[in-house]
């Protein structure tokens, strides 16, 4: 039990925000990106630094409170009721070093905070779409990046982690020093302690070629089965994607877009020569509504989804496909498209390419056979979650012949491990990880996430 003296002693020994439900900025330390819902634990720590983090899982331990990590709070899935939140917005530093192409990021950065400190150098992180995802959570997920098939999974660049365990104990992983806890955070994710920060490798990518192209709805067979003949050929030096989506009438989006159902194709390639000539057979295929393509500033890379910034309720998830035939992209227009019982946003990625060779150093990151994922989401504003719910099953259940696993990374809404871990892990992987749970999580401290149980 943390009791009122309890928790003082532990303000005591952090520098750091601790608040207790009915404090002053207890609610607004736990705001998330996901607006459904959010964690309700007995204390939050909102950590200042490493120290704080340890102090706070030793607490935890001590008085046998589940502990949760929320960084941005994008991938909120499973809720903590009564344990101990950490939160680490405020582990956001970032220190770049030109050369050795290397940034060691605060755990609670943002990749928009990279990207601005690396471009300068003429250096790009591999985030992914959007730049207000959070760096830990995306990496420790795997990490689809918007130049993917070109260098691989955002994971595979980690170089080393900062990372309190269950003993209340700030370690070193580095592929060389602990291959078997680098090889379980990376993929693992929150199961095996909590990341203070990371060091990665960047990429010569400062600049790159890229952005979309918008359909109007009607023309939606035509462009999904251009992307699927194109993607069957296209060099692993562009990294593509296809989605649908029925813009809201609101002025964040561009005129053309506002208040309508529109396929929307977006390409990234650091080659900036190839780039027009790959584009050019797109326009053939039927005529954009909209477009904005050209040579863009890494950190530009956000405007190639123009996912919207803003916190909001939604509900999603994905499948990782290992092919993507005729009959299955007809599905998907069908049950997620206009005239789809919920409004659904649709995204469908090509993977391959490196994503699909193992890394140089070992991690958990599955299934790297998958050629392309596919994810469906929707807000919650205006549904309720078991229609959504109920109308993705039926868009997952049409292209389940393909499927190989799902992304834990791309998987949104209220959810219990038991739904999910056994689909983000083959097999194998689950049992090596579960082993590696009973070495340095014996207690299962780490359990309010989608929870590998120790091996018995
Ligand atoms: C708009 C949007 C765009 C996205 N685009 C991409 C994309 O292009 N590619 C991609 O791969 N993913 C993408 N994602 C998914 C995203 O990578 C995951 O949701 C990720 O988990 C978010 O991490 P976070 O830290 O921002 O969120 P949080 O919800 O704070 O954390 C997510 C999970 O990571 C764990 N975690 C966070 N910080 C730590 C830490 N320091 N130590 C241990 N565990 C931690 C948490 O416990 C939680 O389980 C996107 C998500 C959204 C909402």
């Amino acid at each position: 039990m943390a009791t009122e003296k309890n928790v003082n002693t532990l303000m005591e020994n952090v520098s750091g925000p601790v608040l207790c439900p009915g404090d002053e900025g207890y609610e607004e330390e736990l705001s998330a990106f996901q607006k459904a819902y959010r964690h309700n634990p007995a204390v939050v720590v909102g950590a200042a630094d490493a120290d704080d983090v340890r102090h706070a899982v030793r607490f935890a331990a001590e008085h046998r409170l589940p502990v949760a990590v929320q960084g941005t709070g994008h991938g909120l899935t499973v809720l903590d009721e009564g344990g101990l939140v950490i939160t680490t917005g405020r582990l956001a530093q970032v220190q770049v070093d030109p050369q050795a192409r290397t940034a060691r990021i605060g755990a609670g950065a943002q990749w928009k905070h990279v990207s601005a400190a690396t471009v300068p150098h003429g250096l790009a992180p591999l985030s992914g779409s959007a730049p207000h995802v959070g760096v830990a959570g995306y990496l420790l997920g795997g990490g689809i990046g918007l130049l993917g098939r070109e260098f691989g999974y955002a994971a595979d660049h980690v170089r080393a982690l900062d990372v309190v365990t269950a003993d209340g104990e700030l370690r070193h992983v580095t592929p060389q020093d602990e291959p078997d806890l680098y090889w379980a955070l990376l993929g693992g994710r929150d199961n095996f302690g909590v990341v203070t920060s990371v060091e990665i490798g960047l990429l010569p990518a400062a600049r790159i070629y890229g952005g979309g192209l918008y359909y109007d709805a009607a023309d939606a067979a035509a462009v999904l089965d251009h992307f699927r003949t194109w993607t069957a050929s296209a060099p692993e030096s562009v990294t593509s994607s296809v989605g649908m989506i029925e813009y809201p009438p609101i002025p964040v989006f561009p005129e053309p877009l506002r208040g309508r159902h529109v396929v929307h194709v977006r390409i990234a390639t650091t080659d900036l020569a190839a780039g027009p000539g790959l584009v050019a057979p797109w326009r053939e295929i039927a005529t954009p509504i909209f477009e904005h393509l050209g040579e863009l500033d890494y950190d530009e890379g956000g405007s190639i989804y123009r996912e919207p910034d803003f916190a909001h309720a939604f509900h999603g998830n994905n499948v990782l496909l290992r092919e993507l035939p005729p009959e299955a992209l007809e599905s998907v227009l069908r049950l997620s498209g206009p005239g789809a019982p919920v409004s659904c946003i649709m995204d469908l990625r090509h993977l391959g390419g490196a994503m699909s060779r193992p890394p140089e150093a070992p991690n958990s990151v599955p299934f790297r056979e998958a050629q392309y994922i596919l994810r469906v989401l929707s807000g919650l504003d205006d549904v309720s979650e078991e229609s959504v719910r109920a109308a993705h099953k039926a868009v997952y259940e049409a292209v389940a012949p393909w499927v190989v696993g799902r992304s834990l990374n791309f998987v949104y809404g209220r959810r219990t491990s038991s739904e999910v871990v056994g689909e983000v892990y083959p097999e194998e992987t689950l049992r090596r990880l579960a082993d590696l749970k009973r070495v340095y999580d014996p207690n299962n401290l780490f359990r309010r996430n989608q929870n590998i149980s120790p091996a018995e």
